[in-house]
Parts: structure tokens; sequence; C-alpha cells
């Protein structure tokens, strides 16, 4: 398993407007709305979003198995709308790993070298590797079932990856898998991507997969894309309500249309007054912008007089503390990392409340 000797011209990927609308006697639906992206060669991009938003359709589309009702797909500059699945130089791993239950490991990873007649020797070459790399040695002559899970998607990522694509296709690989080794496989899976330096596209609605695997994220709603950046953009600059409260949890204050200005707002909450960036969208004086605030960019401080809150409730996780604190503007959620026990704040203790303007975002509402 070799990195494409020509990186420039190896799986640049572009989706373009592409829309599909399934119609049946009764109802008609669409489950992808004019979703442009561009994947740069040996990105990782994660489409990311609640069920039914449209993910695994767009995959679908990108492998050929789904047809778009309009639109199109190019790789390395070259339309592939009409290039059959097997031709299209991209192979996909799937949630239920989609081996075959009658062949053992070897064969299965070998099958698709041999379905296109390779020489013997160089099947046999290639497997080899692909049994090294992906950590299979000893296990080639086992039947899929005698396999654990984690072993399981491993041939399944071999299989996809001896037939050397320019694009690796990810329809929830690991949701199969128990949390730890979910995490392991995560780990493993962004270490050979990178490697091998193949363009890949990643289906999940985990968010904190895609948080801890993407170069960039496509954040999806109801069959349209509500922002692409990278995981750290996502998160502290989201582009929507939708997708802050996707991408982990926030408060929203709303803010008034007199401290709204261009790129920013100065921003009266809580007691504090702030200066926080606003989403370009924002307009100087603009109604309906709101003030998004991560839970743990909040500091607390008991209070004996002028606080600006009373904790109502205060839930230990042991790596944080999670409190509710009510406030004029509604309730607040706040998470402290690292407590310390002899500092936790009860319930009943009226507070201040410090806010982070650099963490926080003016985003519009709606
Ligand atoms: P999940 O995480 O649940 O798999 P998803 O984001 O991958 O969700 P899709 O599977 O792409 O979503 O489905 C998007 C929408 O299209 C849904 O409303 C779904 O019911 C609909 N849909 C998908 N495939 C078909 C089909 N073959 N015929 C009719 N409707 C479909």
């Amino acid at each position: 398993l070799t990195p494409p000797k020509d990186r420039a011209e190896a799986g640049a990927l572009r989706l373009d407007r592409l829309t599909k609308t399934f119609t049946s006697r009764s109802a008609s639906v669409t489950a992808v709305d004019d979703v442009s992206l561009d994947v740069r060669p040996g990105e990782f991009i994660t489409l990311l979003g609640p069920s039914g938003c449209g993910k695994t359709t767009t995959l679908r589309i990108v492998a050929g198995f789904e047809t778009a009702t309009s639109g199109g797909i190019q790789l390395d500059g070259a339309p592939i709308d009409r290039t059959p699945p097997q031709r299209r130089a991209m192979a996909m791993v799937f949630q239920s790993y989609a081996l075959f239950p009658h062949l053992t490991v070897g064969e299965n990873i070998a099958y698709g070298l041999k379905l296109r007649r390779r020489p013997h020797d160089d099947v046999r070459t290639a497997m080899q590797i692909a049994l090294t790399s992906m950590n299979l040695v000893g296990l080639e002559n086992r039947s899929p079932h005698e396999l654990s899970g984690g072993q399981q998607q491993r041939v399944a990522l071999a299989r996809a990856l001896i037939m050397q694509p320019k694009v690796l296709l990810f329809d929830e690989p690991l949701s199969n898998l128990d949390a730890k080794l979910r995490g392991a496989m995560r780990a493993e899976i962004r270490r050979i991507q990178r490697r091998l330096g193949i363009t890949s596209l990643y289906v999940t609605h985990d968010q904190d997969e895609a948080m801890s695997m993407s170069d960039r994220i496509v954040v999806m709603n109801k069959g349209r894309v509500e922002q692409v950046a990278a995981p750290a953009r996502i998160y502290f600059r989201p582009a929507t309500i939708f997708v802050a409260d996707f991408i982990g949890r926030a408060n929203f204050i709303e803010v008034a249309p007199e401290d709204v200005g261009d790129g920013s707002a100065v921003v009266h909450a809580l007691g504090n007054r702030l200066t926080v960036p606003a989403h370009p969208a924002v307009r100087a004086g603009g109604a309906g912008a709101y003030l998004m605030i991560r839970p743990e960019t909040i500091s607390l401080e008991p209070a004996a007089e002028g606080g600006i809150g009373t904790v109502l409730r205060s839930t230990f996780h042991g790596h944080s503390v999670d409190y509710e604190v009510e406030t004029i503007s509604g309730t607040l959620q706040v998470t402290e990392a690292g407590p310390d026990p002899a500092r936790m704040i009860e319930a009943g203790t009226n507070v201040a409340v410090t806010l982070n303007p650099d963490r926080s975002y003016v985003l519009n509402g709606g």
C-alpha cells in the first residue's frame, strides 16, 4: 500500500449542486438539496448531521449506487456521473463490514484484485502488505465470524485499501463497535488515511467522531449544507443555531439590535460587557441575533451580593461538574472541568458569571 505518486492529481473530489429527490406514488422527499463541496486531495471530510439529513444518500451518489436528480460529481476534474461504481476508483467501508462469510480473511481482502484478474503473485504481495499494515497477520485463514468486531472492520478497511482507490468512502463504519474500540479505531483509520494520503469522505451522526477525525466537517440538516469548516471553527464559530446546537451544548442569549455592529457586537449579558465577534451574516442593528456561549467557557464565583444568578442544580461527573444557573436571561448551562471538590458550588448559592468574549460568538437565529 503506497501513497499515490502524483498528489496533485490524486483524489480531488467535487460535488456540484447535487440534488436527489425520491418520488413514490404517495410522496416525494428531497433527501439531498443543492449540496456543493470541494474535497482536496488527501483531505478527510466528514458529513455530519442528524438521522435523515441526507448524509448516506450523498455518499451513495458519490459512490455511484444512487443517481442524482440534478447536479454532478467530478474526480480530478473529470465528470464521473456516468461511470459505474466499480470504475470510479473509489472504495466504500460499511457499518456492517459486508464481508463474505464463506470466504477467509485473506480471500475477502484479495477478492477485488482477483476479480480484476491481477497476477497471482501481485495479489499475494499486495495482500501481505495489507495484512501487515492492518495488523491482521496470522488471521488470514480465519472466517470473518471468528474475528472480533474491530478485526472485522480492519479486514473491511484492508479490502478497500488493497484496491488503491483515489477516494475512500465510509458509511458509519464504527457504529457497531463498543465505545473503547471505537476510539482506538478512529485513531487507526486516521493514521492509515494520513499515511496513504487518500481523500476520504466519512459519514457519521456522532459529533465527537467528526470532531476528532476530520480536517473539515460538513454539517447537514434536512438535505442542505449548514456549514463546512474545520472542527474548531465549527465549534466556536458556528454559522447557524442548528450547528451550534448539534455540535456540543450551547447557551443562547438574544442580543439587542442596538448592540449589534458589523463583524462584532458589544454585548451586555449577565453582568458582563463584552465585544464579541459576529458571523458575517449578522448585520449592524439587525434584530434576532443571539450570543452563543459554550458551557465550559463560563466561570462562576459565589457572590454574597450583586450576583447575577442562582445555582439551581449541580451534577458531579468526576472530570467535570455541570451547573444549572437561573438568571434573568434564562437558565444557563455551565461546565467546570477538573473541579476542586472543596470549591464545588451548592444549589441555592448566589453567583457572579464571567463570560469569555473570544470563545463566544454572535449569530443570527431562525
Ligand atoms: P441516517 O443517519 O439515519 O442514515 P442519513 O442522514 O444518512 O440518515 P439518508 O439515509 O440519506 O439520511 O436519508 C435522507 C432522506 O431520504 C430520509 O428522509 C430518507 O427517509 C429518505 N430516503 C433515503 N433513501 C430513500 C429511498 N431509497 N427511497 C425513498 N426515500 C429515501
